[in-house]
């Protein structure tokens, strides 16, 4: 017999399985007591979804009304006000609804075809950790090309316009985009740990769901408008970052990249005035080279 709350089912579930940890009873309590698993990875994908987006995204508008705060921002005369960041919030929660939550269903049984595994224990720290880092890898490759193919005139027009409304972006602007964008971009944050698992046979959904938050606090932070002298690209320098994607928002031009710089600076696509400088110089040697 099934309890008919959840901590009846996680006392239940405490009972007989000593070896798990309480996450690992929490979360097996919860599929036991929702006795659907499409629904119960449903709600547990929107409602973290929601939590993680708006939640990240709060600091971020505390930050823009603080005057301290003024000078790490990039574009220092464009703070956004709180009524643009409420209409932003609104379309972006309006894309949840109609665009995300639908997928949502779909989730489940997607997992289960491409054989993600649901049940507990949990895999190891040190392999989520390993998998986490190929996915940002995979997921930075397709943005990348993706995000290029946006800029080509007619999609730029038709469909990645509505992304560059903000030419200072801010959190909240990570997934203020045209319904075709977010399927297309949030194809590489999905598509790419189910192409994992479909190729090694090996994924847990709390590593897909640990990959999703970090991805959306990477998006939500790449579009703050700040740049620290603590931001993680000073340690990590092929990290992208604020500075990265706020170029790309100013100029519409080059910055292709999610997570990482080194398309962009393989490809010759970095924006900025460093980078056209550099380009300047390279040409200049080869004019001098030719003569
Ligand atoms: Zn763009
Ligand atoms: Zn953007």
């Amino acid at each position: 017999m099934v309890p008919d709350t959840y901590w009846g089912s996680f006392e239940e579930i405490s009972k007989y399985n000593v070896s798990l940890n309480y996450a690992e009873k929490l979360w097996l309590a919860w599929y036991t007591y929702m006795q659907n698993d499409v629904l119960a990875t449903g709600i547990v994908s929107f409602v973290m979804h929601e939590a993680i987006y708006f939640g990240r995204s709060l600091p971020w508008i505390i930050i823009d009304r603080i005057p301290y705060f003024r000078k790490y921002k990039i574009q220092q005369h464009k703070v956004p006000s709180a009524w643009e960041q409420w209409q932003c919030a609104l379309l972006v929660l309006l894309s949840h609804f109609t665009v995300e939550l639908p997928g949502i269903w779909a989730f489940h049984p997607l997992c289960q075809y491409f054989g993600l595994v649901t049940s507990v224990p949990f895999p190891s720290v040190y392999k989520m950790a390993f998998q986490i880092a190929v996915f940002f890898v995979l997921e930075d490759t397709w943005h990348y090309w993706t995000h290029r193919a946006m800029h080509w005139g007619p999609l730029y027009k038709n469909i990645h316009k509505i992304h560059h409304q903000y030419s200072a972006p801010f959190g909240l602007a990570a997934e203020y985009a045209s319904p075709i964008e977010v399927l297309v971009l949030g194809l590489g944050t999905v598509g790419c740990p189910i192409l994992w698992c479909a190729v090694t046979g090996d994924l847990h959904i709390l590593t897909m769901y640990i990959w999703i938050i970090l991805r959306v606090c990477q998006a939500i932070d790449a579009h703050s408008g700040y740049e620290f002298p603590w931001s993680l690209h000073h340690f990590l320098p092929f990290w992208a970052g604020a500075e990265h994607h706020d170029v790309h928002h100013e100029r519409f031009i080059g910055n292709y990249s999610s997570s990482f710089r080194w398309w962009d600076l393989i490809l010759d696509t970095e924006a900025g005035a460093e980078a056209s400088k550099r380009r300047r110089e390279r040409k200049l040697a080869s004019m001098k080279k030719a003569q």
